[in-house]
């Protein structure tokens, strides 16, 4: 036979509720740990991997991010232009032109691999997160957005005290120093064309 159960206290009618509005009042006066989104913007790290910016000026298409990125979600059409010799008796030159820069976000792992593999420094991560859309097929982003969300990428940090001046940056330099110094020289006067009358 089952022993029997012990003796419940009695019951004070409305404690429960007493209890319950206890609870309520505890909470709405701690403070709240949810970001309000979107009347509060989150406070993230300046290098949030949010979204993938394109530079197409340094873009070669190479097709290497597309070859590498793991999803297959970075889409490019390019077709070939002549360049013309640049000296007389000098070989044409042919030269890829960009014509479509896709990369599907809905696939999209943000593995950043193409932004790793790209030789010419072309992807950049920018912290820009807010692109939601209601339809997946429009989260196939084109040039244009990725080349405007290059203006949200973050500026490198400063080299340190020492380091060797980037490559680019000695390039450039040198070049306006070459035209400095080719503006300064003085120009030869013209000998006056003809024999004496
Ligand atoms: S971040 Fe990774 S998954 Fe996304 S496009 Fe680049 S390589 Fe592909
Ligand atoms: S790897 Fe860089 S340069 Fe090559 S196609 Fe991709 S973005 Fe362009």
């Amino acid at each position: 036979m089952a022993a029997p159960l012990p003796p419940s206290r009695p019951r004070i009618p409305g404690s429960g509720l007493a209890k319950g509005l206890a609870v309520t009042l505890r909470t709405m006066t701690k403070k709240s740990v949810t970001a309000q989104y979107p009347d509060t913007q989150p406070d993230l790290a300046p290098r949030t991997r949010g979204v993938i910016g394109l530079f197409e000026e340094n873009c070669t298409v190479c097709m290497l991010c597309a070859r590498e990125c793991p999803d297959w979600c970075i889409y490019i059409d390019s077709h070939k232009e002549t360049v013309p010799a640049a000296t007389p008796g000098g070989r044409e030159r042919s030269r890829n032109v960009l014509d479509r820069f896709a990369i599907d976000f809905s696939l999209c792992m943000y593995c950043g691999i193409c932004i790793e593999v790209c030789p010419f420094d072309a992807l950049f991560w920018s912290p820009e997160f807010e692109y939601a859309e209601t339809d997946i097929r429009e989260l196939t982003h084109e040039r244009d957005k990725l080349r405007e969300w290059m203006w949200t990428v973050p500026a490198p940090p400063a080299l340190d005290p020492g380091a060797e001046e980037p490559k680019e940056i000695a390039a450039a330099r040198k070049t306006a120093e070459k035209l400095a110094a080719a503006q300064a020289e003085p120009t030869e006067p013209t000998e006056p064309q003809g024999g004496e009358s």
